[in-house]
């Protein structure tokens, strides 16, 4: 029942099926005191609860679809008609069919016309469970440290919180910090006067983040989401957001900045409500700890807050057997060859275990941590850089042990086969250079992957060290380098097979590729570059990832003909009965058009005929009929000369 001004807390409760008691203790958390159930709350506030009721309400309403979702598939998942959402999307303007793919975008606008928020269910391989809360088939589940991992806008200070977060480490402090970039670190924090670990990862933007999870490795067990505090809500913090929902991780929001005289934290809670994060204040459960990345303000805070997130969800991980994990990331390092970064999600990784990871495989060498410790060996949770994979393994990929080298390396060349026989099947044209440069023009985001083989260890690291500082130098561009394999020797066919299956281009450096492997190259298409100057390789490698190599085209002429006669189709068309007097004919090449000595016009060959028949190609001492597109004119002693611009090596 209204009452003039206002309604009373029991109609109010009753409307929002709460009890009066509980209206209270929300009102009290929005700062509005009610006296009790018969008390009047004015229209404005009554407002305010009921949309954050809906709020909360619509919080549930996630709608879980497969990545190749249809629309029919997400209709029935929000229990709608599939001709209604059909219909629904086309007031947008787009027309999708019951049994079409739907993209992510038009996903999420039919959902979020009916209320829902899209989740895309990622099929996560069995193997990692045991890393995570799930049971292990027959082993002792016991506690393991929390995975966090921090996202939020650009320049809201992600960077700053994992500085700041190292520093509150008491055995970084001990170590007086020095520390090692591996793409991840742990550190120890008391917590109920009992010591505990924390892992974070300090690699994954967004994109590294679905990535991983797309090639089945969940790594984060919470995510963190740094707002800054004089900001606001900005687009990849709602990215973020998103990213964490799909990936079913909880989230704690860390107010940043909060040292600043524009702080305004309050102002952050409520564009949280926005997106359906809803902060103790408004009712809801999540944790928001503001702190100062800067001045160490509420760090200690928000590491609490991860143990007690940690503890309710009771992280647990099968210590025992033989070690699985997920590659952070991987790069070859002078003097090291490949060295990759585990987080080891269950079983203990110990030296000279044989490990696969992804399409690579080795005998563990040697493992350091975050401070160049060498260790012996590591258990869950435990990030670690291993040495010793016979190439660089990608981030997301997914490593294991396996009983003993043979079966190790049986199970990575499998794996090898398997991918290069679907690159070569594909469509995808195999990756140039030039290429490469293209889409960096187009800026399309690109891993520029390579294989390094040289004539002396030494240049082939002096190689390394160069393609190290292109990529720090040039840290702007979207293109990443990242070397899958480097070695002393000729280039071989191996090397070949395995540019195929990691989509790589081989750089040879004062060596050759001997014919096998060029025949391979060619077969397979695979891009294989020699040099003997550094420099210019180096160059070439800048130049591809800013986009400036631009491909240089050679002309070759395949072949002339002369016309003996000229027919028309009922319909118009003219075609040029030829003689083919030199080399060949190819449907599709360019062709000139001479009289005489005067060149008439130019144009493609887009009918080419044998007899009756359509042909590919039409050899020397042949007669067939030509159509050349845009002409007409044809004329009994017409000269024909047919040519392809090829695209020529730098
Ligand atoms: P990222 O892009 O999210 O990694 O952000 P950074 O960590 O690089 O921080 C962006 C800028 O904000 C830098 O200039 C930092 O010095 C500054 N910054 C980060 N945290 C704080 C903070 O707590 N207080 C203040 N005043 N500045 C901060």
């Amino acid at each position: 029942m209204a009452v003039a001004g206002g309604i009373r807390i029991v109609d109010l409760a009753k409307e929002l099926k709460l009890t009066s008691q509980e209206l209270i203790a929300s009102l009290h958390g929005l700062g509005v005191e009610a006296k009790g159930a018969n008390s009047v709350v004015d229209t404005e506030t009554a407002n305010t609860v009921r949309s954050l009721m809906e709020a909360a309400s619509v919080k549930q309403k996630i709608v879980e679809i497969g990545a190749d979702a249809t629309l029919k598939d997400l209709a029935e998942a929000m229990q709608i008609q599939p001709n209604v959402a059909v219909k629904k999307l086309m007031d947008f303007g787009k027309l999708v069919a019951p049994h079409q793919r739907l993209s992510r975008a038009d996903a999420e606008q039919l959902a979020g016309a009916y209320g829902f928020i899209v989740a895309i269910k990622v099929e996560k391989k069995p193997l990692l469970s045991a890393g995570n809360k799930h049971k292990a088939p027959g082993g002792a589940l016991q506690a393991r440290p929390p995975v966090v991992t921090i996202m939020g806008h650009v320049d809201h200070g992600k960077t700053s919180l994992l500085d700041a977060i190292r520093k509150a480490d008491v055995v970084a402090g001990e170590f007086g910090g020095i520390t090692q970039h591996i793409g991840a670190y742990q550190v120890e924090v008391e917590h109920n006067g009992e010591k505990r670990k924390i892992t974070f990862l300090d690699t994954p933007g967004h994109a590294a983040f679905t990535e991983m999870r797309a090639r089945g490795a969940s790594v984060t067990d919470i995510v963190i989401l740094v707002v800054a505090a004089d900001d606001g809500i900005m687009p990849q913090t709602v990215e973020a957001i998103n990213h964490a929902r799909a990936a079913e991780v909880p989230i704690i929001v860390a107010i940043n900045k909060m040292d600043k005289l524009d702080a305004r934290p309050d102002r952050i809670k409520q564009q949280l409500t926005e997106h359906l994060l809803l902060v103790e204040e408004y009712g809801g459960d999540v944790i928001a700890v503001p702190v100062s990345a800067k001045t160490q303000e509420g760090i200690p805070d928000l590491l609490e807050y991860i143990l007690l997130v940690a503890d309710i969800n009771e992280f647990k991980a099968d210590p025992h057997g033989h070690a699985t994990g997920a590659i952070i990331e991987a790069k070859v390092e002078p003097g090291k060859g490949s060295v990759a970064t585990i987080l080891v999600q269950s079983g203990v990784l110990r030296i000279g275990d044989n490990l696969v990871a992804g399409l690579a495989y080795g005998k563990v060498r040697s493992m350091i941590n975050e401070r160049g410790e060498r260790l012996q060996k590591a258990g869950p949770a435990t990030p670690v850089e291993v040495s010793g994979l016979n190439f660089t393994p990608a981030a997301g990929d997914i490593a294991e042990v396996q009983k003993n080298e043979k079966e190790a390396r049986a199970l990575a060349e499998k794996r090898q086969d398997k991918a290069r026989l679907s690159r070569l099947g594909g469509p995808v044209k195999r990756l140039t250079l030039a290429d490469i440069a293209k889409q960096a023009q187009d800026g399309v985001i690109k891993d520029l992957s390579l294989i390094v083989k040289g004539d002396v260890q030494g240049s082939v690291e002096a190689i390394i060290g160069q393609l190290n500082k292109i990529t720090e130098d040039n840290e702007d561009e979207e293109v990443s380098i990242s070397v899958k394999l480097s070695g002393v020797g000729s280039i071989s066919e191996s090397d070949i097979s395995l540019a195929v299956a990691t989509g790589s281009i081989v750089i040879g450096f004062n060596v050759r590729a001997d014919v096998a492997s060029q025949r391979a190259a060619e077969r397979d298409g695979v891009d294989v570059r020699l040099y003997n100057i550094i420099y210019d390789l180096t160059a070439d490698i800048e130049r591809a990832i800013k986009g400036l190599m631009e491909p240089i085209y050679e002309e070759t002429i395949l072949g002339k003909a002369e016309v003996r006669q000229r027919f028309q189709t009922p319909r118009g068309i003219v075609i040029a009965g030829s003689y083919i007097t030199d080399g060949m004919f190819r449907r599709g090449a360019e062709v000139r058009v001479f009289r005489g000595k005067e060149k008439l016009t130019s144009g493609r060959v887009d009918t080419l005929r044998r007899i009756k028949d359509d042909a590919r190609e039409v050899q020397h001492g042949y007669e067939c009929g030509i159509v050349v597109s845009d002409w007409t004119d044809v004329q009994v002693g017409d000269i024909l000369e047919c040519f392809e611009m090829r695209q020529l090596e730098r």
